[in-house]
């Protein structure tokens, strides 16, 4: 029997609404693309329930759905699957926390000024994290911060300090900064306190705005099983967030390195889909993610949104469906984004999102690939339609 080949397309944040400057339409409407409408016409068409209730809308919430696995069972936070995507390695005792480098404003109620403190460069905040570790962590008390890009970095503590109730600081920018509540709150805001003295005095010294570090989005190490084990097929991926390729280092999907491949406006469609068609020579399955979608709808920028989507059409579906179509073997495809993210809202919501699974040897009902075309479906959950995918 001739492999089947699976690739999974995930354009993230694409759902989206109608809105008035595209006359009434979604990006998904107003974009041109001819590929994923051919693909539409022939594949089974619905919409998906990627957000649990009760979670955050998150890529890290919405792309384990993706990859089968339910995030109500899975989900334990996203500092976790940034660890995965960093190389650190999370002991059981222990909890990983997102450390913000943030710049709050010098009152004493302080307001949330910056939660990226200005954007440092690597070489900036990573002189600043290693002042923080050698001051406050190197394993002391159980803590380690851990460098990772910009203002984004990781806190290791032990596990006993879980119970916060933490805000993500993008979601505090200019307003009053609310600090962790809970049980293990006094720690953290006592790790946070402390922090002020030594950010201040290395961010001096290094040209930055950061007044201190913001702790949030903790979580333990996910139990995540192996794709491979769970679904029968081995898997590669090629993206540029961390949160999704943490992701697939957790569950054994070999993550790519794509030249090129970034998560702004600049990346090269082209060389993801390459990647892709070169991977599929000798694994089955690959998982493409772009960012560009997800990011135009926090700038709340449909032209934006919809360019890119039709870039996803003529670099990405385009090339990828002609190679499959030479090949000559059999192959499905899955297309849907790990959440929606409304321009006219400008950040992520819980709604079910449209998905199409296509299968080059049967024909499915049919479809357009849209918001409105699929509102009247029920929605299925996400973390259901990679067992579709892979089903003999
Ligand atoms: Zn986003």
């Amino acid at each position: 029997m001739r492999a089947m080949k699976y690739v999974v397309f995930v354009p993230d944040g694409c759902a989206d609404v109608s809105l008035p400057e595209l006359g009434d339409r979604t990006p998904l409407e107003a974009a041109r693309m001819p590929r994923l409408a051919a693909l539409a016409a022939k594949a089974d068409v619905g919409r998906a329930a990627v957000i649990p209730p009760g979670l955050a809308p998150g890529s890290d919430v919405g792309n384990m759905s993706i990859l089968g696995f339910d995030p109500e069972r899975y989900h334990t936070g996203r500092a976790p699957i940034e660890a995965a995507a960093m190389g650190v390695e999370l002991e059981p005792h222990e909890v990983a926390y997102r450390c913000n480098l943030v710049t709050l404003s010098d009152d004493d109620e302080p307001n949330m000024v910056d939660f990226a403190a200005g954007h440092p460069t690597n070489e900036q905040s990573h002189a600043i994290v290693a002042a923080l570790d050698a001051a406050l962590g190197a394993g002391r008390d159980g803590v380690r911060f851990h460098p990772g890009v910009e203002y984004r970095h990781l806190c290791v503590v032990p596990s006993t300090w879980t119970d916060a109730e933490c805000t993500p600081p993008h979601d505090l920018t200019g307003q009053p900064a609310v600090f962790p509540r809970g049980a293990s709150a006094p720690r953290v805001n006592a790790l946070m306190d402390a922090s002020r003295a030594v950010v201040r005095d290395a961010a001096r010294s290094v040209g930055s705005s950061a007044t201190q570090i913001w702790l949030w989005g903790q979580g333990v190490k996910p139990a995540l099983p192996s794709f491979a084990a769970t679904f029968g097929v081995q898997g590669r991926m090629s993206s540029a967030v961390d949160l999704v390729q943490g992701l697939g280092v957790l569950t054994g999907i070999e993550v790519v390195d794509v030249p090129g491949a970034t998560a702004g406006f600049d990346n090269d469609y082209g060389a993801q889909a390459q990647a892709c068609i070169r991977s599929l020579v000798d694994r089955d399955l690959f998982v493409l993610h772009i960012e560009a979608t997800d990011e135009a709808g926090h700038l709340g920028r449909s032209d934006i949104k919809v360019d890119a989507l039709e870039r996803w059409d003529t670099e990405v579906i385009g090339p990828v469906v002609d190679a499959l179509d030479a090949g000559g073997e059999p192959y499905r495809i899955l297309l849907m984004p790990d959440h929606a993210t409304p321009c006219n809202t400008k950040t992520h919501s819980a709604d079910p999102v449209p998905f199409l699974l296509y299968d080059s040897m049967r024909a499915g009902a049919g479809g357009r690939y849209t918001e409105p075309a699929t509102a009247g479906c029920v929605p299925v959950p996400g973390h259901s339609l990679m067992a579709r995918l892979v089903e003999r």
